[in-house]
């Protein structure tokens, strides 16, 4: 039995059976590249759903965690850290927020941004004890804990673990008539990815964020935006939202905030919300530790020091130009924006599993999302050249039988 076969039976027989990722055991990995236990070489196409945008194990992160982690790990809350400050300036500046709330995962984060909301709903805009609605999107995925989950569309993900949270409302998305229809004076926010991620990389018709920005104000309903996969460069631009020029009231972030060294998340709020917070509100044992801090510190300037935004919008726009060009039976259509992009196969392809096995199988990761899409989103840090090497492969797949 091959050392691959032997990792994932045992991780069969002693693991939960919650994911089915693909038959590759990754030991090492640089940039784009990552390796497995029997030395073969692949281009990674999903970054841990763009939580390594500054590529696996950067040096500039990697010198960090073991300097800081010698210094300090984990204070807690109760004491102050040297690197907090630092990090929730650096974070503020970095978003355009006044105050930063740190967390640790984008559940946590997302979690935060419902109480805020929530609270300022009660508090400032005068909503009835226990009455307050946070409007979501259809196809929506804001994690995994059972107040999430509750308002996903997706039965899967709900299936057996209810009963869920009330005072969530679902609208289809990318549809400005539905969302006006659904406020009310009990909404005290809309909670919504600017680009919707696990649903396939769903992009909304231009215009959209900006108009539901806009009745948001004038309904006075906060606009929540999670930005936990589509922020820190993914689509190129900073945020999903600075497409649009929106600023959303409460902005969620998370995955690549630390560059893949560690769970950083956060929610960000100017201070007039944020203050909505006191002491003993609201907290996490690690969230704002100094070794996630440090970690965030650097992958922020490693972001703006190797210009990895705008590499995602010239990038991005390349591949999506060639992927759009291949002439392929399968493909329906190509959507998404910088290097986050859904290859949208038809009905007859027979699934996109079968594809990402077989880019595997030519040394390129991808994983499907939903049936029949692939999702292509490398580290930011991949060169011109690197995606003309997925492109090959990529083009040579798609046109398989
Ligand atoms: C990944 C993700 C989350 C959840 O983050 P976790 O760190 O897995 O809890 C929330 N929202 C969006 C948009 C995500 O992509």
């Amino acid at each position: 039995m091959s050392t691959t076969a032997q990792i994932i039976e045992q991780n069969e027989t002693y693991g939960a059976h919650n994911y089915h990722p693909l038959p590759v055991v990754i030991e090492k990995a640089q940039g784009v590249w990552v390796y497995d236990v029997e030395g073969k070489k692949y281009m990674d196409c999903l970054a841990a759903y763009s939580a390594v945008n500054q590529g696996h194990c950067h040096p500039r992160l990697q010198k960090v965690l073991i300097e800081q982690a010698a210094r300090c790990t984990l204070t807690s809350r109760a004491f102050h850290n040297d690197q907090l400050g630092d990090f929730c300036a650096e974070l503020a500046a970095f978003c355009g927020k006044e105050a930063v709330l740190p967390m640790n995962t984008g559940a946590e984060a997302v979690e935060t941004a419902i109480k805020l909301v929530r609270r300022w709903g009660y508090d400032v805009k005068g909503i009835a004890a226990d009455q307050a609605e946070i409007i979501v999107c259809e196809g929506n995925f804001h994690g995994r804990t059972t107040t999430i989950v509750g308002f996903s569309s997706e039965k899967e993900y709900q299936r057996g673990f209810g009963p869920f949270t009330p005072g969530f409302k679902l609208v289809p998305y990318g549809d400005y008539e539905a969302f006006a229809a659904a406020v009310n004076q009990n909404t005290c926010a809309f909670l919504v990815e600017p680009i919707q991620g696990e649903a396939g990389v769903v992009v909304p018709e231009a215009g959209y964020l900006r108009r539901v920005a806009d009745l948001c104000k004038e309904r006075k309903v906060l606009l929540a935006a999670d930005e936990i996969q589509s922020g820190f460069g993914r689509t190129g631009r900073t945020f999903a939202c600075d497409h649009e020029g929106v600023v959303p009231d409460v902005l969620i972030v998370g995955k690549a905030a630390a560059g893949g060294f560690y769970p950083v998340s956060a929610v960000l709020a100017d201070r007039r919300l944020m203050d909505l917070f006191g002491p003993g509100d609201h907290g996490s044992t690690f969230g704002g530790n100094p070794l996630g801090a440090a970690l965030a510190r650097e992958a922020l300037r490693i972001l703006t020091d190797e210009k990895l935004v705008e590499r995602s919008a010239d990038l991005g726009e390349h591949l999506m130009g060639k992927l759009r060009a291949i002439d392929s039976p399968h493909i329906d259509h190509v959507r998404g924006v910088g290097l986050w992009i859904g290859i949208v196969l038809k009905p007859s392809a027979g699934g996109a599993r079968r594809f990402c096995e077989a880019l595997m199988d030519e040394g390129l990761l991808c994983k499907e999302t939903h049936e029949n899409v692939i999702r292509i989103a490398p580290p930011l840090v991949i060169t011109p050249e690197e995606v003309d090497w997925a492109l090959d492969r990529l083009e040579r797949v798609l046109k398989m039988d």
